[in-house]
């Protein structure tokens, strides 16, 4: 097994939480110079000489991703403005970005972090990396970008689409592995064969990371197939990250037992969102992270609204740090239809268990005579010839795992929207 920094990674688990405990204990202390902190434990009754055993990080108080908003541009900095060197935050199309700002040891924590993933996930030295994730003001594309320089691969720069110069580059400089987001991936993987290009033949590609939107177990294979990944003796790995943490931060490892996140860097907890306690073990509940390590914008017990499960053993691959082995659903992707809640990872995992479908889908919500209904568009996979009875059928499975009546629409295959970046999977149309 292939470390990218042995001793960290392999950190017996007792060290790793009397390292969190110091780390979080000097964290409350820092961000507690800011106004915005000095208020907030005010009004939760916290005062940071208050944390002196484990038991204390309960009384830290949340932060809310309306928080960083309210408090834009530079509220929740808690570091020296003097010692700042990036600025990142969120597209902010429907509204105010959500900021991350950077030191420099920040940048040097983040690009660690993401060398560890990378090597963890089988990257090597000799790859040749596409790296398709955007390169601006979201934070995915340098976390990536520096990452895969620090573990020394070679990185070619695309940014996120140019779907033809993407595929002849890789001929050209013999591609190793690539990485956007998974729907960008699966797209390229169809536009490959509509262009002649067979991925496992002509291409040699044979890692993928790919994050930015959840992604199930059904996607991963379907990529793992079509771009050649398994082929070529590797496969795909999930990332996870937020801006909120400082952007991409955790992936699969070659086990692909769940995401790592790394335990030295960032405290986890697992919680019930009714009552705020920590679920057991094995549980579902609502990811809540700390940043320990960051010094510009350190975000505490941050309330990510992922609902996950966690395991905390050691992983096959010999890494002690804690994993995200099942990624149920973001709240914030949630839908609410007739007092339904649905996430579309749900109807994702029904609809590609199925070879006759492709995976270009999305799903509209509309509403009739103050009645809100559910339809699936998909198109079939090439070639697939689907009938009625499948269609029937497709519904009620979907009705059964959604608890909601959904209606299936096939559509021509090329008639649905491709994505270069995060899929837009919802077109809700009520008024
Ligand atoms: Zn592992």
């Amino acid at each position: 097994m292939v470390f990218f920094e042995k001793n960290s990674e392999t950190m017996p688990q007792e060290r790793l939480q009397d390292l969190q405990f110091e780390k979080i204990k000097k964290q409350v202390r820092h961000v507690n110079k800011n106004p915005f902190y000095q208020n907030r434990f005010a009004e939760s009754g916290c005062n940071p000489e208050d944390i002196r055993k484990w038991e204390d990080i309960k009384k830290i108080p949340f932060t809310f991703k309306h928080d960083l908003r309210d408090n834009y541009p530079t509220g929740l900095i808690s570091g020296n403005w003097e010692d700042i060197v990036r600025i990142h935050m969120t597209s902010g199309t429907t509204g105010v970005p959500t900021p991350m700002v950077y030191t420099k040891n920040d940048l040097n924590v983040w690009a660690d972090c993401m060398a560890r993933n990378f090597t963890a996930g089988g990257l090597q030295k000799g790859d040749i990396v596409q790296q398709a994730h955007g390169l601006g003001l979201f934070t995915g594309g340098f976390g990536f970008h520096y990452g895969l320089e620090l573990v020394g691969a070679k990185v070619i720069p695309t940014g996120a689409g140019g779907t033809d110069r993407q595929l002849r580059l890789m001929q050209e400089w013999g591609t190793t592995v690539f990485t956007g987001t998974p729907s960008y991936a699966a797209y390229i993987a169809e536009y490959a064969m509509e262009k002649g290009i067979d991925p496992i033949k002509d291409l040699k590609l044979r890692l993928g990371f790919h994050g930015g939107e959840p992604c199930s177990d059904e996607l991963r294979e379907r990529i793992n197939a079509r771009l050649g990944y398994g082929a070529h003796g590797g496969g795909m790995r999930r990332c996870y990250g937020l801006t909120e943490m400082g952007g991409p931060i955790s992936m699969d490892c070659e086990a692909v037992t769940g995401i790592h996140i790394w335990a030295d860097h960032y405290l986890v907890e697992v919680l019930d969102p009714n009552t705020l306690d920590q679920v057991e073990e094995g549980q579902p509940g609502e990811l809540v992270m700390s940043n320990l390590s960051f010094e510009a914008m350190p975000i505490l017990r941050y309330r990510t609204g992922d609902k996950v499960i966690v395991s905390y053993d050691t992983c096959e691959c010999g890494r002690t740090h804690p994993r995200i082995t099942r990624f149920l659903g973001r709240f914030d992707d949630m839908i609410l239809v007739s007092g339904t809640n649905i996430f579309p990872s749900q109807i994702e995992c029904v609809l590609l268990q199925h070879s006759e479908l492709s995976e270009n889908w999305q799903i509209i919500v509309e509403e009739e005579k103050h009645l809100h209904t559910l339809k699936v568009e998909i198109e079939p996979a090439q070639e697939a010839s689907i009938d009625h009875k499948f269609v029937t059928s497709l519904e009620k499975e979907l009705h059964s795992t959604l608890e909601k009546k959904c209606t299936v629409e096939i559509k021509p295959v090329g008639s649905l929207p491709r994505f270069e970046g995060k899929a837009v999977r919802v077109v809700d149309k009520r008024g």
